[in-house]
């Protein structure tokens, strides 16, 4: 009777403790949780951390904070499924030759390069194991990015991962549109579309808006003469289907959430 006792409390114990352990966390933005459940929270349930990186450049008819814009909102997305939280926006970056539209702002390599480096150790002394940057913008910026989560891997004995979204995506681009895209083209566009139709513009769209990059580094042009530029002559040209937006940011932000979690387990399988 009294190993009867003792069973019953257990199984009635039993269902609190693992509550206590698979909690659902309130919330999964860093500057959003409190500390006191950060603590219960990472490492032991949570070791993966999303870090969007962007910068605010001109976009065609979307907002300057397009590369800000995107890559939050596919952390938000994909966090759960990737059992990750999401560090804030590094909303500064490295501006290339769009930095002289209207509101574009540039930071130079010698302050983005530490900077980048200081907000990933402290990810590392927050307990975080995989630290993957969800990249909005590319040109240099990508370069030091790679470079400086290299570093941080080797240094700390952690696991890093950048992805540009848009390159990453750019066989989901085709598959939905059937064709390429571009800089603040149909498929960027789209995706800032999907993610908030108001901060698209189409009553002040026209195909002059676009120019198609230089192919093979033929030419360059400072400041490049126009916000959207086309990676493939007579394709990109935005036209806006919200049906097609929605389809487009489900198969990219799939695609994303997939992989990840498929590099994370090839890490644990590694025993790395
Ligand atoms: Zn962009």
């Amino acid at each position: 009777m009294k190993n009867l006792l003792f069973i019953f409390a257990i199984i009635a114990i039993l269902p609190f403790a693992s509550d206590a352990k698979d909690k659902k966390p309130t919330t999964r933005e860093m500057d959003r949780i409190n500390w006191m459940e950060f603590k219960e929270l990472v490492p032991d349930q949570i070791d993966t951390v999303l870090l969007p990186t962007g910068t605010l450049e001109p976009h065609g008819v979307a907002n300057n904070g397009a590369d800000n814009t995107a890559p939050w909102a596919i952390s938000k997305t994909i966090a759960e499924r990737t059992n990750a939280m999401i560090a804030p926006t590094l909303a500064y970056g490295m501006t290339g030759s769009l930095a002289a539209y209207p509101g574009a702002f540039k930071m130079s390599e010698e302050v983005y390069r530490p900077f980048v480096k200081e907000i990933m150790e402290g990810l590392v002394k927050n307990k975080f194991k995989t630290l993957i940057i969800i990249n909005g913008h590319g040109g240099g910026q990508t370069a030091v990015l790679k470079s400086v989560a290299a570093e941080i891997a080797n240094e700390y004995q952690v696991r890093t991962l950048v992805i540009n979204w848009w390159s990453f995506a750019a066989d989901v681009t085709e598959e939905v549109f059937g064709e390429n895209g571009g800089h603040a083209g149909w498929n960027e566009n789209a995706f800032i579309q999907a993610i908030d139709p108001s901060l698209v513009h189409e009553d002040k769209y026209s195909d002059k808006l676009a120019t198609p990059y230089p192919q093979n580094g033929s030419w360059a042009a400072t400041p490049f003469p126009s916000s959207i530029g086309l990676y493939k002559e007579g394709e990109g040209y935005i036209k806006f289907d919200q049906k097609l937006a929605d389809e487009y940011y489900e198969k990219v932000t799939d695609k994303l959430a997939d992989f990840i979690v498929k590099i994370k387990a090839k890490w644990d399988l590694a025993g790395l």
